[in-house]
């Protein structure tokens, strides 16, 4: 059986086998390309940067997770269903910087 991956899947960061014997005996797991995050915290130290990512066991029915990591290892990781709402926080947040969407006015006045 053929594998097939994910399209945010990274040859380079994939460690699942081309070739598998059984659904249920699949290894390994689809990653994606890190990405760097500018973040300025006291986790970053002085050593190394902050990367986050995508990765889903080859199991079957296994769900893919945002993860992020801190100077080479693995600190947590979201799963990525919960991590939607942020993502279209921040294709909102970009859509306006480029000016794709205009910023508009609250029906309410700030803090009611
Ligand atoms: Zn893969």
């Amino acid at each position: 059986m053929t594998m097939l991956h994910p399209t945010w899947c990274d040859p380079a960061h994939c460690d699942v086998p081309d070739q598998q014997a059984s659904l249920s005996a699949r290894g390994g797991a689809h990653r994606s390309k890190l990405v760097s995050l500018n973040l300025e915290t006291e986790a970053r130290g002085e050593q190394g940067w902050v990367y986050a990512g995508l990765s889903q066991s080859a199991k079957p029915r296994a769900g893919a997770f945002l993860k992020w990591i801190i100077n080479g290892q693995p600190v947590g990781h979201i799963p990525i269903n919960d991590a939607e709402p942020l993502t279209w926080l921040i294709a909102d947040a970009l859509a306006n910087l480029r000016g794709d969407d205009q910023p508009i006015e609250h029906a309410k006045a700030p803090g009611q």
